[in-house]
C-alpha cells in the first residue's frame, strides 16, 4: 500500500474512533439508569441529564469496574453520589475499590453498626479521604421530609423513617435505605433489598409510592415484593438484579408471578444482562443490552 493510502486509512480510522466516543458520549440531555450486571448483588449507575452521577451500591466484588467502564466514558472518573443501601457483602464490596479508582463527591448510608470487613473497608475509605456523608432516608429531621437535589432530579427519601446510625439489626435487608428518583413526570424506586417487615411500614404510611421502574427488592425475593406494596408503587416495568443460577434461587417464582399479573415488563440481569432505563422526562425506555454487551 502507497504510503499515501496507509495515512488516508489512518485518518478515517482516527474519524470514525472519534465518532463512536461522540456518539457514545454521554450527557445527552436524558435521564439513564444502568442496573449493571454484577452478578448476585446489587449495583446501578444514574447518569444525570445534567452530567452528575449516582452509583447505588457496588455489588459483591471488583466486576463493578468492568461494568462502569461499559456505561462511562474511559476519560469519566467523576462520581457524584455513592449511597450504600446496607452494608450486606453483595452491595458494599464493590464500592470499596470505586471509592479509590473514581473522584466520589459524597456518600450517602445510614451508619448502621455492622460486623463485616468489606463494610470495614468501606467506612475506612470514606474517612481516609474525608468523604462527605449524607445519613440517608432522612424523613426525621425535624419531622420534615429532607430529600436530596442534584441536578435536576429529586431523590424523594422514603426509608428509614428514624436515624439508624449506631443501630444494630438482626436483618440488615430491613434497614435498607429506600428512595424515588424523580425527573419530570417520571419516578424510579430503589429499595434496597428492603423486606416485608419494613415493606408493611411503607404501607401503612401515607407516602407516595408510586413509580414508573422499580428496581425489584431483594434480588426478586419472594421476602419481598407483597402485592400490598406492588399495588401502591404500581410500576410498568420491573428490573430483577441477580446472579446466573444463583444459590439462592433468585427470583422467585411467586415474584415474577405478582409482575405478569399485573403486565409489569420484567428484565432480568442474569438473562438480560445490563438493563438501561433512559427517560426525558416525559417517556420512559426500557432496553436490555444482552449477555455479551
Ligand atoms: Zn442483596
Amino acid at each position: 500500500m502507497e504510503l499515501a493510502q496507509k495515512i488516508l486509512w489512518a485518518g478515517v480510522a482516527m474519524l470514525a474512533f472519534l465518532l463512536g466516543l461522540c456518539l457514545f458520549s454521554l450527557p445527552d440531555g436524558k435521564l439513564h439508569v444502568f442496573v449493571l450486571d454484577i452478578g448476585q448483588g446489587d449495583s446501578i449507575l444514574i447518569q444525570l441529564p445534567t452530567d452528575e452521577r449516582i452509583l447505588i451500591d457496588g455489588g459483591p466484588d471488583n466486576s463493578v469496574l468492568n461494568e462502569l467502564g461499559k456505561v462511562m466514558p474511559f476519560y469519566e472518573k467523576n462520581i457524584d453520589l455513592v449511597i450504600l443501601s446496607h452494608p450486606h457483602l453483595d452491595h458494599v464490596n464493590g464500592l470499596v475499590e470505586v471509592l479509590k479508582r473514581y473522584r466520589v463527591g459524597a456518600v450517602m448510608m445510614t451508619g448502621v453498626s455492622y460486623n463485616y470487613s468489606g463494610y470495614a473497608a468501606f467506612l475506612e475509605q470514606v474517612t481516609q479521604q474525608h468523604l462527605p456523608v449524607v445519613y440517608g432516608g432522612a424523613k426525621f429531621s425535624n419531622g420534615r421530609g429532607v430529600d436530596y437535589r442534584l441536578g435536576t432530579v429529586i431523590l424523594d427519601m422514603i426509608f428509614p423513617f428514624d436515624s439508624e446510625q449506631g443501630r444494630t439489626f438482626e436483618n440488615q435487608n430491613n434497614g435498607s435505605i429506600v428512595f424515588r428518583l424523580l425527573y419530570g413526570k417520571k419516578s424510579f424506586y430503589f429499595p434496597g433489598d428492603l423486606e416485608m417487615e419494613g415493606e408493611e411500614k411503607l404501607v401503612a404510611s401515607n407516602l407516595n409510592l408510586h413509580a414508573d421502574f422499580l428496581k425489584a427488592p431483594h434480588h426478586g425475593s419472594r421476602t419481598s415484593d407483597t402485592v400490598p406494596l406492588l399495588e401502591r408503587i404500581q410500576p410498568q416495568y420491573a428490573a430483577i438484579s441477580c446472579g446466573v443460577n444463583n444459590k439462592f434461587g433468585h427470583p422467585h417464582a411467586i415474584t415474577l408471578q405478582h409482575f405478569q399479573e399485573r403486565h409489569i415488563a420484567t428484565y432480568r440481569t442474569d438473562l438480560d444482562g445490563i438493563i438501561e432505563a433512559v427517560s426525558d422526562g416525559d417517556r420512559l425506555w426500557v432496553k436490555a443490552w444482552g449477555k455479551n454487551s
